[in-house]
């Protein structure tokens, strides 16, 4: 099995460009799909505290036979504990329900603007890597102005920002600012949930290469540089999802993807989200 193509970050770390996300997969069920991605060849975790399932990642993480340092383990601090001491709190509970003493990469979940405490906790995150709880820092859901915000701060820059992206609502003003600052981008909700799965443009591409709409949608993510974490507890889709290396879109397939946006979000506007 070839490994995953990974993504070089600021901050020197290798990310693979395809994971697999646990969004709303209940703590009982993390452990086995979780074990069906590490057997399938998946080598990236994304989870979050507020997911409820880091218990279950860290039991599939502890069975697998596949070494520690050769999966890339993100989580997630949520807005409750948006503050420089607690941000650290939140990591080191997170990396207790894992059962890891580090994780690869933190990220803010959100910046829930209007407590105003996300630069706080950005300096919580830095103190978490001079500790040695993670290697790597990173938000999630931050538009431009937070990310300028940060940059102000003069320390350490996001080496991800995972942001809401799919064929309907491909972000592309945050996606340049993340450019513009050399922070990686990362996908979430790849697949919008299934939403796009019908769209002409991706049926086409898809019986182009004999593929499944799913996998055009990857691949599609894939050539424009973004991170991907499909979530699937079906393990035929998890193996699926995985297979998007032998064929490429052509450049006139990209652009009828890239077609699809319609400003078509599926989760909570950033601006807005204070939890
Ligand atoms: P996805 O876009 O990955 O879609 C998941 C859904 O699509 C599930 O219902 C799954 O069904 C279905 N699916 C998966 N593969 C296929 C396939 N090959 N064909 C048809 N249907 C398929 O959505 P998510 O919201 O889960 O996003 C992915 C990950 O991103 C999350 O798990 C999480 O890690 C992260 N995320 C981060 C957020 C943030 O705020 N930072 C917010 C939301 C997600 P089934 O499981 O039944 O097979």
């Amino acid at each position: 099995m070839s490994p995953t193509p990974t993504i070089a970050l600021n901050n020197g770390q290798q990310m693979p460009q395809l994971g697999f996300g646990v969004f709303q997969v209940p703590e009982d069920q993390a452990q086995r799909a979780v074990e069906t991605a590490l057997e399938t060849g998946y080598r990236s975790i994304d989870t979050a505290a507020i997911y409820g399932n880091e218990t279950g990642v860290g039991r599939a993480l502890a069975a697998t036979g596949v070494p520690r340092e050769e999966v890339f383990v993100t989580t997630k601090l949520w807005i409750d504990h948006l503050g420089r001491d607690a941000a650290r709190r939140g990591l080191e509970e997170s990396l207790e329900r894992l059962a890891l003493d580090r994780v690869d990469l933190f990220l803010l979940h959100w910046p829930a603007p209007a407590t105003d405490a996300y630069l706080e906790a950005w300096q919580g995150l830095e103190d978490a890597v001079e500790a040695g709880l993670t290697s790597g820092i990173g938000v999630s859901n931050f538009l431009p102005e937070h990310l300028e915000r940060l940059q102000k701060l003069g320390g350490t820059l996001p080496a991800v920002n995972q942001i809401e992206l799919h064929p309907a609502l491909q972000n592309r003003e945050t996606v340049a600012a993340n450019a513009r600052l050399g922070v990686a981008t990362e996908a979430w909700s790849p697949l919008a949930q299934g939403a796009v799965l019908q769209e002409p443009a991706i049926l086409e591409a898809a019986a182009a290469h004999d593929v499944s709409p799913a996998q055009a949608v990857l691949r599609w993510h894939l050539q424009r540089g973004n991170i991907v974490i499909p979530k699937s507890v079906t393990p035929t889709r998890i193996a699926e999802n995985f297979a998007i290396f032998g064929f490429e879109l052509s450049d006139a397939e990209v652009a009828a993807i890239d077609a699809l946006e319609r400003d078509g979000r599926t989760g909570p506007h950033p601006a807005d989200f204070n939890g």
